[in-house]
């Protein structure tokens, strides 16, 4: 039943409503209550006050000769004292004068006045009293006690205490009206508040069940589709936008794996095609001469190998993209690097008349993976060399900058167009298709794109700086973070 999240909010809210009722109401009656009291004490005292002073003139006046008794019932007839009790006591706690008698219509309560009177509450507050300047107390009894309220005087050269009782009936009545005003107010207003809550949980969140309900039908197959955005500034309106905004991020990535794959196996064809195509050749024919089989192997030689090729790369770019390629940092010198890889095409440089040069002037020592920082500079120097014709030049230069190194490969070749340089680091661009594909150095467009992840990897960067009819020139930095101190470096 609670399983909602709706019914959860209501249950909360009409908890602590409920608490925050009970917790005023309970507060509030007993300061009202309190408040009772305290003016009922006021107002007896009052009273009593009053009376003695009306007593004390009757008494003393010479024209009246009515006594005590004749005193008190003036007194009480004067300060119209018809709903309380009053009573004079003298010092041994007997009852010279009451008003129960002296004004016997005045009270039709008197008859339970009396039996309050009679009670032993009674009779010990009144010898309580008889030792006190003044003393209240409460005396139970029926309908609602008494409070009683005493005062010692003297008259006649005794003393006297004078004790008013007034009835608590119609107070301990609006106490109970209030009573029962709360036990039916408090659950009728958690009632309908809960009820005005449940409503409002139901229509505040009756959006995020719509888009449950639209986010329940997207799928890989209808990824571009969006959730309404109802009020785009509040909580929900940005849920919705946060989701969309994912909705995006998948629809990219997605976009990209789709395009990545049918451009894979597009690039995957021509080699398989080539392989199946030389091999049906040479098994068609029942005899051929060696040199034949031998040219027919070369030829499948060549494409498996660019077949092989090609797989790594991929297999590179998944791995990398999945994030699951770890760096295997190690120390060594880049200029050291550069060198080697230089070393390494000096024969395919030599094969075209190219002339290879290495320009390193200092030490760099460098914290990174070796391995794939080869391959990139390996890759922008087999590019540099297949891409510049016959007796050009090319030329690795690198150094240190500002905030690390910088590595440039320089050719003479005869440049990217321009519209097309912003597109030589997209995998699978090839600026001339048709010349890349042919051949066994034909490459699949993935050699650029490899090397600028890995100098993003290093926390680099690689750009083409120039290209134009006069040659190209690559260059990749390495910021200080992968550069390592030369102290801490590995023995040359
Ligand atoms: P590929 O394997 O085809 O060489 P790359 O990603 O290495 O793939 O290069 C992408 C494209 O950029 C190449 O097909 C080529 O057209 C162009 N390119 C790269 N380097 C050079 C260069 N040094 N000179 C001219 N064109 C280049």
């Amino acid at each position: 039943m609670f399983d909602t999240l709706r019914a959860r909010l209501t249950l909360w809210y009409s908890v602590v409503l409920a608490l925050l009722l009970l917790l005023f109401s309970l507060t509030s009656y007993f300061l009202f209550s309190r408040a009772a009291n305290h003016r009922t004490d006021a107002d007896l005292a009052e009273l009593a006050n009053s009376f003695l002073v009306t007593f004390q003139d009757e008494l003393k006046d010479p024209d009246k000769t009515g006594g005590l008794q004749a005193a008190a019932r003036q007194a009480m007839l004067e300060h119209h004292v018809r709903g309380d009790v009053v009573l004079l006591v003298d010092a041994a706690g007997k009852i010279a004068a009451s008003s129960t008698d002296l004004i016997p219509s005045a009270a039709p309560a008197n008859s339970i006045a009396s039996r309050a009177v009679a009670s032993s509450g009674f009779q010990s507050f009144v010898a309580e009293a008889s030792q006190s300047e003044r003393s209240y107390r409460s005396i139970s009894g029926e309908k609602g006690g008494f409070r009683a309220y005493a005062t010692r005087f003297s008259a006649d050269g005794q003393s006297w205490s004078l004790v008013i009782l007034r009835s608590l009936h119609a107070q301990q009545e609006m106490l109970e009206q209030i009573r029962v005003a709360f036990t039916w107010l408090i659950p009728l207003g958690v009632l309908l508040a809960g009820c005005g809550g449940y409503f409002l949980a139901r229509r505040s969140l009756a959006p995020v069940a719509a888009m449950g309900q639209q986010a329940q039908l997207i799928g890989a197959a209808n990824l571009h589709e969006r959730l309404e955005v109802r009020n785009a500034n509040d909580e929900l309106g940005r849920l919705a936008r946060t989701f969309n905004e994912l909705l995006d991020r998948l629809d990219r990535s997605f976009e990209r794996q789709r395009r990545f794959i049918s451009d894979a196996s597009h690039e995957l064809r021509t080699p398989v095609s080539i392989l199946r195509g030389e091999a049906e050749v040479a098994l068609s024919q029942l005899s051929r001469a060696p040199e034949e089989y031998r040219e027919s192997l070369t030829v499948l030689h060549e494409e498996a190998q660019r077949l092989a090729h090609i797989v790594e790369d991929l297999f590179t770019l998944t791995r990398a993209d999945a994030g699951e390629y770890r760096l295997a940092q190690s120390d060594f010198y880049l200029d050291e690097l550069a060198a080697d890889c230089v070393r390494a095409t000096r024969a395919l440089a030599q094969a075209k008349s190219i002339t290879l040069a290495a320009v390193t002037p200092e030490e760099m020592p460098l914290r990174g993976d070796e391995d794939l920082l080869r391959r990139m500079i390996l890759n922008l120097l087999d590019n540099a060399i297949k891409y510049t014709p016959a007796g050009g030049d090319v030329s690795v230069t690198c150094g240190s900058v500002p905030d690390g190194y910088e590595l440039s490969v320089t050719d003479s070749g005869p440049g990217i167009p321009v519209e097309m340089q912003s597109r030589v680091f997209e995998r699978f661009f090839r600026a001339d298709r048709a010349r890349s594909r042919s051949g066994a150095d034909g490459g699949a467009g993935l050699g650029l794109s490899i090397a600028r992840w890995i100098a993003e990897a290093h926390l680099g960067r690689i750009d083409l700086v120039r290209s134009d009819a006069t040659g190209s020139k690559f260059t990749v930095r390495i910021p200080a973070s992968s550069v390592r101190s030369p102290s801490l470096g590995t023995s040359r």
